[in-house]
């Protein structure tokens, strides 16, 4: 069966007054009906411009300026601004770091889901909707009269268990989750990682989890593709990539996280930093950072390389 999402090629640019930014160069991933794929790189490598594409929400100077986004079976990038819209929220929705900017300051929680609701479904009254609101954010562990409040009101994890339930409230085939669970506690992120976990199975949605943790994704994602200055490096089932990361750049974002976590105060990081993305270095992007870079490194761009049924993108297993 073809997949829920297929992205080919895929190239979104700002087109700033200081240069083309390449934020995504090339990308081809794809998305199985229900698959959790965890997108996963260090801060400014392109995820969420990635993720914003797909809902065309790419804020100007940025623009798709090639490649195709095939959501079952229909090109996303060649839909007017209307049939954009009939998706959104619909059939493919997002949860945001920080919900205080999607949520609206000045409407009851009770109110978002009703115009969620009847923009899609406008013969949906609005006591059905108020009632479908309250049974989901049940599920999701708030009550009902929360409904009644003010966004700010509300604690960052019930804010943000309120997107999550907007997120899914019109039954979408697709969730892009950015960042979910960064701006919250370690405790309520622990929370909101077993809530989102739970959805997933029991609503059969897939989920493109955008994190810069990998941490965050190793109990949710079935596959994880890994990010690096505008292109995948990497993409593996989860079970065989937390087993053994192919990529050099993989290896150094799990090694990060397990130092973190067995010997406190001693973390070992990547030296040096993501490039600037207007001018990016030649050949493999990541040589300047790698143990093992060679001159082809330096000058040639790695191809796909398929080792084991894993994707990587390095000349390390040609
Ligand atoms: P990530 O989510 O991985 O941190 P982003 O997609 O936010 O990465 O950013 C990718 C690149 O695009 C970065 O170099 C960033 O500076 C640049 N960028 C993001 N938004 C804009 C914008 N509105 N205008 C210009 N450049 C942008
Ligand atoms: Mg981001």
């Amino acid at each position: 069966m073809a997949p829920l999402l297929d992205i080919q090629d895929l190239r979104v640019h700002y087109l700033t007054r200081r240069g083309v930014v390449r934020a995504v160069d090339g990308v081809s991933i794809s998305l199985g009906r229900g698959e959790v794929l965890g997108l996963v790189g260090e801060s400014g490598c392109g995820k969420s411009t990635l993720g914003l594409s797909v809902l065309r929400l790419v804020p100007p100077p940025g623009a798709i300026v090639g490649g195709s986004i095939l959501f079952d079976g229909v090109d996303l990038t060649r839909l007017s601004d209307e049939e954009m819209r009939r998706i959104r929220g619909k059939r493919i929705s997002m949860i945001f770091q920080d919900p205080m900017t999607s949520l609206n300051p000045v409407m009851r929680i009770k109110d978002h889901f009703v115009e969620m609701i009847r923009t899609h479904e406008p013969e949906t009254s609005e006591e059905e909707a108020v009632d479908r609101a309250a049974r989901l954010m049940a599920r999701m562990g708030i009550e009902e009269r929360r409904l009644w409040d003010y966004p700010h009101q509300l604690s960052g994890g019930m804010r943000q268990r309120v997107m999550i339930a907007l997120a899914l409230i019109l039954g979408p085939d697709l969730v892009i989750a950015d960042e979910p669970t960064t701006a919250l506690d370690t405790l309520v992120q622990a929370q909101i990682i077993d809530l989102l976990k739970e959805v997933v199975e029991e609503y059969g949605v897939a989920m493109m989890l955008i994190t810069h943790d990998l941490g965050v994704v190793a109990e949710l994602a079935d596959r994880i593709a890994i990010m690096y200055a505008g292109k995948i490096v990497e993409v593996a089932d989860a079970e065989s990539f937390f087993d053994e990361p192919l990529h050099p750049y993989s290896r150094g974002l799990l090694d990060s996280v397990l130092t973190i976590e067995s010997e406190k105060g001693s973390i070992r990081y990547i030296p040096g930093s993501p490039p600037d993305l207007r001018n990016p270095p030649k050949g493999c992007r990541f040589h300047p950072r790698c143990p093992y870079a060679t001159d082809r490194c330096r000058s040639e761009e790695p191809p796909r390389v398929e080792v084991d049924g894993r994707q990587v993108w390095c000349f390390r297993w040609v």
